[in-house]
Parts: structure tokens; sequence; C-alpha cells
């Protein structure tokens, strides 16, 4: 009987039939949920993800969920609960993975009779029907399940305890499966089991049939759930990130005046102009217009110090367009510390700049041998992996402390600068001979030579910036 779910999901596979899958985002952001998951699981189908609550999500012609990841500060709210009930026992397919310790995953699991437990003993073991021989992942984590009969064991691990395990829920089916199973990687890198799972997520979705030819759409992060519009800047965000938006907006306002002065110039018309919350203590992003922020980055709202960085950090990424810097990262982050001072946190702020900085001397102790690619001009080694990434970093840090020993302001003078020279007419691309170019003009006298001194291959005549 257990065997026979699995002769399905083969039957299935031959039949390929149409998945609409919705990845859930709004539970717990990651660049791998956000299309990487698909790519890798579900090929030639149609996938969606959802930024906003699940259950504001129209569902209609979705076939599969998928539930990657819960935030501990996060929990399926009742309406959830109610949404994913709804969908399966119309049919619909849900994939939801866990690990032992995610309250929110095991929460949810418990409602159906299964709890992601400690202690998976490998080697994993595949059912036969499944095709593939051996098993990737899943260690450390298996399923207790309440009524063993209703669920179809896929993966069970040495001692016979299941690991991966489906079962029907109305006229659906519902999958419980360690979150180590599925890759993470957010360059989708890593599609491990995808021989298994693709197929078993199709059989999965196969309860309910879509129509591709109908609207099949998810939810981005903008417009969130709710939209405040505060003369221009639009906050946008879940209802489960409701709680946090006040404190969000609130810093993100308080940052903004005092980065403009280090800037020395205003944004860009447009840029910045949308702020997403996104449901992470880890990442964000900055598309120029949009600036996608971790609601609790460095324990915000506990802690600030970390989020203004942070919000800096983005902020920059869209102040410095139309042209990126050749230290995009680095320089978004100097100028998160330099906020940082202003904003009375000079003591943390300086420490990072000490330890960046230091980080570079390690490799280059006179600061005269690489350039920020790792490249020399006498001759040493070329770097490579965490090394280039300590000078990358490092070596910006310190040319931008040495540049501002000279004039406090540079940096806003060097902004200042770009506006008015690197203009999109007159400038085709905006590397580092552009950049000494524009640095020079900002402090009133000519800083190739300097730059060369310390590992630069740079030359004016090479400069599209006169
Ligand atoms: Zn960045």
């Amino acid at each position: 009987m257990i065997l026979s779910g699995c002769v399905a999901v083969t039957a299935a596979w031959a039949q390929r039939p149409a998945v609409h899958a919705v990845v859930d985002l709004a539970h717990e952001f990651s660049f791998y949920a956000d299309g990487r998951f698909a790519r890798q699981y579900l090929d030639g189908h149609k996938a969606v993800t959802s930024w906003g609550a699940l259950y504001r999500l129209d569902l209609t012609n979705a076939n599969l969920l998928v539930l990657l990841a819960c935030a501990p500060q996060l929990k399926y709210v009742p309406e959830d609960v109610a949404a994913i009930q709804g969908f399966l026992s119309e049919g619909g397919g849900v994939a939801l993975f866990g690990v032992s310790d995610s309250g929110p995953q095991n929460e949810l699991a418990r409602i159906f009779g299964a709890t992601f437990a400690k202690g998976a003993r490998p080697p994993l073991r595949p059912v036969e029907a499944l095709g593939v021989a051996e098993v990737q992942g899943g260690v450390g984590m298996r399923l207790a399940l309440e009524q063993p009969d209703r669920w179809t064991v896929l993966v069970s691990d040495a001692g016979g305890d299941p690991v991966a395990a489906m079962r029907r829920v109305g006229k659906g089916r519902l999958l419980v499966l360690a979150r180590s199973l599925a890759g993470q990687r957010p360059d989708a890198s890593d599609p491990v089991n995808a021989a298994w799972l693709a197929p078993v997520l199709e059989r999965l979705a196969a309860g309910k049939p879509v129509d591709p030819s109908r609207p099949f759409r998810g939810r981005g992060l903008t417009p969130g759930d709710t939209v405040e519009d505060h003369d221009g800047l639009k906050l946008h965000y879940s209802d489960y990130l409701k709680p946090y938006a006040r404190a969000m907006f609130d810093i993100s306002q308080r940052v903004k005046p005092v980065l403009e002065a280090r800037m020395g110039v205003p944004l860009s018309e447009g840029m910045a102009s949308e702020i997403g919350l996104l449901a992470t203590g880890g990442g964000g992003f900055s598309s120029g217009r949009v600036i996608g922020l971790a609601v609790w980055w460095g324990g915000f709202p506990e802690r600030e110090d970390s989020m203004i960085e942070f919000i800096s950090h983005e902020s920059v990424h869209s102040w410095v367009l139309p042209f990126a810097e050749i230290w995009n990262e680095p320089i978004a982050t100097y100028v998160g510390n330099l906020v940082m001072i202003d904003m009375g946190h000079a003591e943390e702020a300086n420490r990072r700049i000490e330890r960046t900085i230091a980080g570079a001397r390690k490799h280059d102790p006179e600061m005269r041998l690489y350039d920020l690619e790792g490249k020399s001009l006498s001759g040493a080694p070329r770097l490579e992996g965490g090394a280039l990434r300590d000078i990358h970093w490092g070596k910006t840090y310190w040319i931008w402390e040495e540049l501002r020993k000279e004039r406090p302001d540079i940096l806003a003078r060097y902004f200042q600068a770009k506006r008015r020279l690197a203009q999109p007419g007159t400038v085709t691309s905006y590397g580092p001979n552009e950049t000494v170019a524009v640095l020079s003009a900002a402090l009133g006298r000519d800083l190739f030579p300097w730059f060369r001194e310390h590992g630069f291959d740079v030359a004016r005549e090479r400069s599209q910036v006169l």
C-alpha cells in the first residue's frame, strides 16, 4: 500500500501534468526562494513567488505550494492555516520543508500529524519506487509521524525512521521533508535530489488541474499588503511585518538626511523611492528604485547600529547610479560606518573601519602591492578568494580614510564631482581611470601618481572623464 503511492510517482512523471507553483517568501525571505528553487526542481513548469501574506494570495489557478522556511519571529497565522487547508482540500499539493528546531514549521507540520525531530542516522535510504540509489543531505532531522499508516514514506534513515513522507489531505497531498533534501545556494548550483524530488513535486500537484491559458500570478515585494505613502517615499510590507514597519520607517527617515550630508548630493530622481521590508535577519538589495531591507538585521529593533550601516549600504547602491562604483560593496558599507559615527555609534563604527583595513594589511602591509581586484603592478602573485576580499574591502577603506585626512568632506566632494563630470551622455563606462579622474577633480590635485604608487594601473589618458 505504501509503495503504490510511489509507483504512481513514476507514472505521473511520464504524463507531466502542468504545475503552477507558488514559492512562499513572506514567512522568510531568501534569495534562494526567489526563483532558484523553481529553477532546480520545477523545470518546464510555471512558478511564482509570494512576498505578501499567503492568505491574501489567489490560489485558484495554483496547484503546488512550496513552504521552504519561516523565520522564528513569525508563524503561520490562523488565516494561513485555513488557506493551506482549503488549498489541500481542493486537491492542491503542499511541500513543507523543515528543520528540527524550526518552531513555526513544526507547529504547522503538527496540525497534519508530523513533527520535525532531531537525529537522523546516515545513510539515508530512498524507497525503491523513487528510482534512485542514494539520497543526498537530510542528515540531522527525522520525522515523527502520529499515524504512520496514513503516510507514504519516501526516504528513511538507517534506523528506519522517515525523513521525507507524503500523505493525502482532503483531495490534495502534503509532503513533509527535511530542508536539507533541497538546495540552498543563491546561484542555484546545488540541485540536490532533483532526480526524485522533481517528479515527486509533480505528483503532489497532480490532484488539482490548472489552466495554463488563464492568468497565474504571484505577488512581488511591491506593492506589499500595505503601502504607506510618505511624501513620495513608498513603504511596502506584508501583514506579517506590520509590527516592524514603524521602527523601520523611523530609522530610515533618521538615516536619510545624515546620509545625504555625507554623500553631498541628493538621491537621483526616482531612486530608492520605495522600501520593501523583508522577513529575514540577513541580506537585502537595491534595484535602484526599490530597496529591500531585512527587518531583523543586526538584532534590530533591539539594536540599531548595524541597521544604520545596512540601510545606508543599500541606499548608497541607489545613490551612486547611473554608474556603479569600482568599490561598490565596500564603499556602501564604509559610508554606512560614517553615518553610524554621525548617529552616535562612533566607537563601534571606528572599530569596524580599523578591522577592515587591518584585513588588507595582512596581504599588503604598505598598501603598495595590489589594486582592488588583487592584481599587482610589481609582479606579486594575483590574490584570490578570502585574500582578494580582504584587499578589495580593506584597501577601499584605507584609500578613503587617507583622503579623508586631507579633506574631511572628500566623500561629498567626490560624489558632487561625479554628478557633474560623469553624465551618461558623455561617459559610457566608469572604471578605475574615471574614478581617479573624478577624485582628482574633487580633491583639487592630480591623484594618478598616488594611485599608481599604491598598486593601481591607472592613467589619465585612459579616462573618459576629462
Ligand atoms: Zn551591497
